[in-house]
């Protein structure tokens, strides 16, 4: 879109590609600022619909249901990155998108982020690109073992990922893998994993949460709690690490970088891991401790507002239902301090997200 984008104005409707719980949390903050949202998804049983005020169940390369959608919104955004790059960029040619398809696009593919970090000299994991089988001794040599085997698109939650240690076939890890384009990864020795989750606006203001410290369980994300026991010279340069990506991709919305807080014989250092260009998991205590959460920031972030206020008037611990774990939803609807979020979702699968709780507690003095 060559025009100056407009503020999106109460009325106006935001579009979202993509229907899960992040797309719905999404949904609700813009209800909340007089939005409407116009929820795209193929999936007929995504949580999002429940909340928006109107939906369209198509396949994401249906070149008429995206002319449609894009017709009947003024805004679009997108709540998972593995929407394709195409999708996104026919949309941006007939409405704006934000954030753009370069985040997208660099987003979706781990070597294309690893890149990216390169050229901004900003530090990551020892890491080589594995195209074809051959690739992974040549990679091996680089990392050293243990290392990780990650398809370069469409993993998440640690899906499409196999570790290498000594004395494994490093043919199998790849095997595992389906044989997609990879990249292998040495294997961090870290402290912790902590997150930045920021705005920025169409202005080029730039907003951040308290860097949040990161526990995950068999690659899922477990908790999340504020203030991360990382020291303030630590929180300072992950902001700045995390800003600067922002600015190079042109970002505007929530961005989420996690890192790792490495230890090793180069010391203590800051490594990205991976990027989200939306709002994130790691992001959910901030619905509870924050005066704006990050779902609310992202709507004003894409829609031209001032942003919000992201300062934390409470310490937080996220904790992720996972599967079977949403079945303690009376015992947590009853917990003092604690706050229940679910995702309407019917069926508990092992591994599937279904809802988080936030337990809280106010800062003294705020
Ligand atoms: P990812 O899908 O890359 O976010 O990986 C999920 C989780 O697996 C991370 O949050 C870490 O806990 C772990 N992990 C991924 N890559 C590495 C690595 N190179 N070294 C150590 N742990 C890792």
């Amino acid at each position: 879109m060559s025009d100056a984008p407009r503020v999106i104005a109460p009325g106006m409707v935001v579009g979202i590609l993509g229907g899960g719980q992040l797309g719905r949390m999404l949904a609700t903050a813009a209800a909340e600022l007089g939005l409407a949202c116009h929820v795209y998804c193929p999936d007929p049983r995504s949580p999002a619909f429940a909340v928006a005020a109107a939906r369209t169940i198509a396949p994401y390369d249906d070149p008429e249901a995206l002319a449609a959608f894009a017709a009947s919104v003024d805004v679009v955004t997108y709540e998972f990155e593995n929407v394709p790059v195409e999708t996104a960029e026919a949309l941006a040619a007939r409405v704006p998108l934000a954030p753009g398809a370069r985040s997208l696009a660099v987003a979706q593919d781990r070597l294309f982020e690893k890149e990216l970090m390169a050229g901004l000299g900003i530090a990551t994991a020892a890491h080589a690109e594995v195209s074809r089988q051959a690739d992974i001794y040549s990679a091996l040599a680089r990392t050293g073992r243990p290392a990780i085997l990650k398809t370069r698109r469409l993993g998440y939650d640690g899906k499409g990922q196999a570790t290498v240690r000594a004395g494994d076939d490093p043919v199998s890890a790849w095997r595992v893998i389906g044989e997609a384009p990879a990249i292998l990864e040495a294997l961090v020795s870290f402290e912790r994993e902590v997150s930045v989750i920021l705005a920025r606006g169409r202005d080029g203001e730039v907003r951040a949460f308290d860097v949040t410290e990161n526990v995950h369980d068999a690659g899922i994300l477990d908790t999340s709690t504020v203030p991360a026991r990382i020291e303030p010279e630590l929180a300072a340069e992950a902001l700045a690490i995390a800003t600067r990506i922002a600015e190079a991709l042109d970002h505007v919305g929530i961005l989420a970088v996690e890192m790792f807080l490495a230890t090793g014989h180069e010391g203590r250092r800051l490594l990205v891991n991976e990027i989200a260009p939306r709002v994130h998991n790691s992001g959910h205590w901030t619905q509870d401790a924050c005066l704006v959460s990050q779902f609310e920031q992202h709507i004003r972030a894409i829609c031209g507002w001032p942003l919000g206020d992201p300062s934390r008037h409470s310490d937080a611990v996220m904790v992720n239902l996972i599967g079977d774990a949403v079945a303690d939803w009376p015992a947590l609807a009853a917990e003092p301090g604690a706050r229940l979020h679910l995702y309407g979702k019917s069926e508990a699968r092992p591994g599937r997200k279904m809802g988080h709780v936030n337990r809280v507690r106010p800062r003294p003095g705020t």
